[in-house]
């Protein structure tokens, strides 16, 4: 089991996006609903937004956000965001430096202490992913699709995004064949995962490859049980979204 716990809830298939003005529908529920901060929420004066220098940004919003070719964070209101973003790649993350504090719903459950004291010391980031291509992403606890995939014409369709500076760390699938222009979906590819609770193999149809996700990242903060995602979030995504998902738990 690796050190860093990350989960990943992703809409079927994997080539939704939700549009702007969808994703901006959703952003309002989780606020509403007590899984994010909104900008005026009065918990946000209350985190230091220090842990990493990523987060000074969210100090303003709640959230920060990244893309790829650009090392530091950066913010603006989420409307504008979205729609800028709307055919890029964009990471937007809530940081929770403090559950505690924060006053927020764990977004996974069980919740990973049992002193419920030790929710000042729980930590995440809450982080919605958005893909131009699909982000393919690969780790000990996921492998690549094998054989590495391709169009319905055989061409391959994985590449590197362009800059180093890549907030994803991962390959892109592209989302129309470079070659031919059809439509890839990953749907029906399988990849091999191992669970990194009981280290028991299992197959991820769809693998971790997708233009949306909504990633929890615990850093080392995950305690000794599985992690899954709280099923009131999930039901919440899947109604905001009209789609259904599927969750890859993932050690770095
Ligand atoms: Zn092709």
């Amino acid at each position: 089991m690796g050190v860093e716990h990350r989960c990943y809830l992703i809409p079927k298939p994997g080539t939704f996006r939700p549009r702007p003005d969808t994703a901006l529908a959703l952003v309002a529920a989780l606020r509403d609903d007590g899984w994010v901060l909104a900008p005026d929420h009065a918990a946000l004066a209350k985190l230091s937004f220090a842990s990493s220098t990523l987060y000074k940004r969210a100090r303003r919003h709640g959230y920060f956000t990244r893309t790829v070719g650009q090392r530091a964070s950066f913010t603006a209101p989420l409307a504008e965001l979205l729609a800028n973003f709307a055919e890029r790649d964009l990471m937007v993350v809530w940081p929770v430096e403090s559950l505690g504090v924060s006053g927020l719903r764990y977004p996974l459950e069980p919740l990973p202490f049992d002193d419920p004291a030790d929710a000042a010391e729980c930590y995440y980031e809450f982080q919605l992913h958005f893909g131009r291509d699909l982000i393919y992403h690969t780790s000990e606890g996921i492998d690549p699709f094998e054989p590495p995939p391709t169009c319905d014409r055989g061409h391959p369709v994985t590449f590197e995004p362009e800059s180093d500076f890549d907030p994803f760390f991962a390959s892109r699938l592209a989302a129309r064949c470079p070659k031919c222009g059809s439509e890839f979906d990953p749907s029906q590819l399988v990849a091999t995962g191992r669970d990194g609770w009981t280290g028991g193999r299992r197959e991820v149809q769809g693998g971790a490859a997708y233009r949306f996700a909504i990633v929890i990242d615990c850093g080392k903060f995950f305690g000794p049980r599985p992690l899954r995602f709280h099923p009131r979030l999930r039901r919440l995504v899947e109604q905001v979204l009209g789609v259904e998902t599927y969750e890859v738990p993932d050690f770095y």
